[in-house]
């Protein structure tokens, strides 16, 4: 909106040294009211943030003034989680600013280490979805892909965990306890957001059956934008984070029957929506609350969506042409109906019309095939919250069955397919709905993108095969080499230079240096360098000495069963067995080190944490083996605590049960940073396979259609038992105790999952080829030329799995949109 102020700035841009000390000052002074004397270190990260996002706005509103003007295709991403963490290292280096903040905060006489330390993560996310938001974001603005992130602005991030006597304890997340100085309100921004109420049906004036939504509570969506700047290209895209408010004044009721304090209480209660992150991670909660939240995303996002389309656009038939919505997983698949429900009560179509333009935008990604990760709204919930939705979802399953019943499914396949089941109590299936109002579907590996087709969506691919399509996840080279890892960056881009940070490919090119002595000894100085400044945190904040020269075996990732962390610890059980028969037995030292988060309702994932570090207190204290084994449980796992960890990493364990990963990110990272995965053939393991090659990664276990043929014939876990002497003492030991003489029962639930209830993840079945192939990594890794060979090779092949290649695929095979080379 134009305004009278002048617009004759003189640009608070300076890129050198000295106009960025100066503006740290200013802000200091002007902005926060502090002198030398009374300013902390929040203060003067604060200040430093500020500095920054001066420097961003030029960029960012020319950016989006461009998008404009050229009429651009948008991209929305929907997204619940955004898991992003620290920004400052991010910002300063895609705005090319690294060295010149660095000089200049040290030039104050402060500590650029201690500034980025200051700030607090963002954790939006619960792990690899919404850390794969984050990283698309970032390959987006790299790539000037006309892109805005659709999120919710939690009051409370992903909980803090504690460890208290070996159990995790969960602590609310205060991120923005100081504030936020890396967004901006929008109070201009602000959206209507309908619930509950009841349809009406009218004929208007042409005689067209009219429905309405009436009678609704309504909630206000709140903008926080964040700048994301791409990689040193001028390009600023946006992250609009959606807060829910309440202005309706009070509950008039209460207020004039004088009671006021419960007039501004009921207020309160509306803002609950935006008050917390779930903390589950792959399993689904039908809690009222949670599909408030992913429609108050959704009903927010697309209204603000519309709003720009139509400030350029009056014909909607246009929609398709101009927007991409894409929903992370089926979680904002409610924009399907949501658009029907604009486009056809709002914007008065007909019924065919919308669901044109409806199937020719939204896209939907699929995370996982595990049914209790499967969204299944009962009716009678959604109907009361969304009627109008439910309506709406009804009728596009009526006509889908109309079309399935036309080209020939049977009737059992029709069932299968519905988008509400036909049952006693009704659901609807979000992951059926997303597929049948999607333009596409697309799994996040090539196995996952296969299986999906072969098993939970079989009778979909065969009614629509266009219509599914694979991008395997990515993950941004800028965080996770060029800012984790200055000291391997930096050595890559002295022999290749620095066209790698935005063409991954380039890697390929270290592979020159396998065989060059000076390169390998460079490769193992800097992660023994890494190991050392990760032994020294470890030291620091936890007061346990590891040793820098023993293997670095890395386990991080959220506590799931699947993921089976439990395989890990029975492989330290037994190599301590090993170390106590025989204390001279030849064993390569090894540290085992753990962190991630359970889900609080989860207390299998919690017993699993709590073995773990019963583990770990009898083997770290047993003289016999503690020079030679360690196994620690670093606390809150975080995409920062992930950035000092997987730099320092020898060995990467990647060990889910086959099938069941669907793609996995952690295991990129690793890879990318040197070093060696120990896995199964899962998700986008068999990727890197395929681009390190076989002899570059260490791969053990059963493969999914071994998994199918074990169960189908019948599997036994307790004869897998009996036979293993090894495996046998480790399970003997968790079940009478020996690691929780305290409480000798303690881990009977994991011994009877294992022995008595099928052992569903089959860690059983895989022990042995698991344990066997560890001793296959000790033998390499004793062999260091030989092992740091593999690791060079391994990062050398990393280039398939940047986040810009996924995005590129995305712009591609679904968004239809062009990729502006920078
Ligand atoms: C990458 C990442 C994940 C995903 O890890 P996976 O091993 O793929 O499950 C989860 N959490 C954080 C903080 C991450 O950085």
């Amino acid at each position: 909106m134009p305004t009278d102020i002048p617009h004759d700035l003189q640009p608070r841009t300076g890129m050198d040294v000295d106009a960025f000390r100066e503006d740290i000052k200013q802000h200091l002074q002007y902005t926060l009211a502090k002198d030398q004397y009374v300013s902390t270190e929040w203060d003067h990260y604060h200040s430093v943030v500020m500095t920054v996002m001066d420097r961003l706005h030029d960029r960012w509103i020319d950016t989006q003034q461009r998008y404009y003007q050229q009429k651009a295709k948008r991209v929305y991403y929907l997204s619940m989680e955004y898991l992003i963490g620290r920004l400052l290292d991010n910002m300063l280096i895609n705005l090319g600013l690294q060295d010149v903040a660095a000089e200049a905060i040290e030039g104050l006489g402060l500590d650029y280490d201690v500034l980025r330390e200051t700030e607090v993560d963002a954790g939006l996310g619960n792990g690899g979805l919404g850390r794969l938001a984050a990283c698309f974001l970032d390959s987006m603005a790299t790539l000037g892909v006309p892109a805005i992130g659709y999120g919710i602005r939690y009051d409370y991030g992903i909980f803090d965990q504690d460890i208290v006597d070996g159990w995790q304890v969960e602590k609310p997340d205060l991120w923005l306890e100081y504030g936020y100085p890396w967004s901006i309100v929008r109070p201009r921004k602000k959206y209507k957001i309908q619930f509950y109420g009841e349809t009406t049906a009218s004929k208007d004036a042409r005689g067209r059956l009219h429905f309405d939504w009436v009678n609704t509570h309504k909630v206000n969506a709140l903008a926080y934008d964040t700048p994301i700047p791409g990689f040193q290209n001028g390009v600023v895209n946006t992250l609009r984070l959606w807060k829910a408010t309440s202005d309706e004044g009070f509950d008039l009721k209460s207020f004039n029957q004088g009671d006021y304090i419960d007039a501004v209480r009921n207020n309160l209660l509306e803002e609950n929506i935006s008050r917390v992150l779930y903390p589950n991670d792959k399993v689904f909660k039908g809690q009222e609350l949670r599909l408030k939240q992913e429609y108050f995303l959704v009903s927010a996002s697309l209204q603000d969506a519309m709003q720009r389309f139509k400030k350029q656009f009056d014909d909607l038939r246009k929609i398709p042409a101009q927007m991409a919505v894409q929903c992370n997983d089926t979680h904002p698949n409610l924009a399907i109906p949501e658009l029907m429900r604009v486009l056809m009560d709002e914007e008065e179509l007909e019924w065919e019309p919308a669901w044109d333009i409806v199937t020719r935008t939204m896209n939907y990604t699929n995370h996982t095939l595990m049914p209790e990760a499967l969204e299944q709204w009962p009716v009678s919930l959604m109907s009361n919250l969304l009627p109008r939705h439910t309506q709406i979802i009804r009728e596009i399953d009526r006509r889908f069955l109309n079309t399935i019943r036309v080209s020939g499914r049977t009737r059992e396949q029709r069932e299968r397919m519905r988008i509400v089941s036909n049952e006693m109590n009704a659901r609807v299936r979000m992951g059926n709905l997303g597929i049948v109002g999607a333009k596409k579907v697309n799994g996040v590996s090539q196995l996952h993108s296969d299986l999906m087709k072969k098993t939970i969506f079989k009778d979909f691919a065969q009614e629509f095969p266009g219509k599914f399509t694979n991008v395997t996840n990515g993950i941004t080279p800028r965080r996770w080499l060029r800012q984790c890892n200055r000291g391997l960056a930096g050595l890559i881009s002295d022999r290749i230079g620095e066209e790698w940070m935005t063409h991954l490919d380039q890697l390929k090119r270290v592979q020159d240096f396998t065989e060059d002595d000076s390169f390998r000894e460079s490769v193992q100085q800097i992660k023994l360098a890494n190991k050392k400044r990760l032994a020294d945190y470890v030291k620091r904040q936890h007061g346990v000495g590891i040793n820098p020269h023993s293997i670095f075996d890395i386990q991080i990732k959220r506590i799931h069963e699947y993921k089976r962390q439990l395989m890990a610890v029975m492989h330290a059980v037994t190599l301590y067995n090993r170390l106590k028969e025989n204390p001279g037995a030849d064993i390569e030292p090894r540290t085992l080190l753990f962190a991630g988060k359970a889900a609080p309702g989860y207390t299998m994932a919690k017993l699993h944490i709590k073995l773990i570090n019963s583990v770990a207190e009898i083997i770290n204290n047993d003289p016999d083996v503690s020079d030679t084994l360690r196994v620690l449980f670093l606390p809150d796992y975080s995409v920062s605590l992930a950035e000092k960890m997987i730099p320092a990493a020898d060995l990467s364990e990647q060990i889910s049960t086959a099938g069941m990963e669907a793609s996995g990110t952690g295991n990129m990272k690793f890879a990318l940073n040197g070093a060696l995965t120990i896995g199964t053939l899962d998700g986008a393991n068999i990727e890197i396979r395929e681009q390190v090659g076989p002899d570059n990664i260490f791969i053990f276990g059963f493969t999914v259609d071994e998994i199918d043929a074990i169960r189908q014939n019948g599997y036994e876990p307790k004869a897998i038992y009996e036979e293993d002497q090894e495996l046998k003492q480790v399970i003997d030991q968790i079940h009478s105790g020996y690691f929780s003489p305290e409480a000798p029962n303690l881990f009977h639930p994991i011994t009877n999952a294992l022995l008595n209830e099928g052992d569903y993840f089959m860690v059983l079945g895989d022990y042995r080829s698991y344990v066997d192939k560890q001793a296959e990594v000790e033998r390499v890794y004793k062999q260091q030329p030989e092992w740091t060979r593999k690791a060079i090779i391994n990062i050398a092949n990393m280039g398939h799995f940047s986040s810009d290649r996924s995005i590129r695929d995305y712009c591609e095979r679904i968004w239809d949109v062009e990729v502006r080379e920078g």
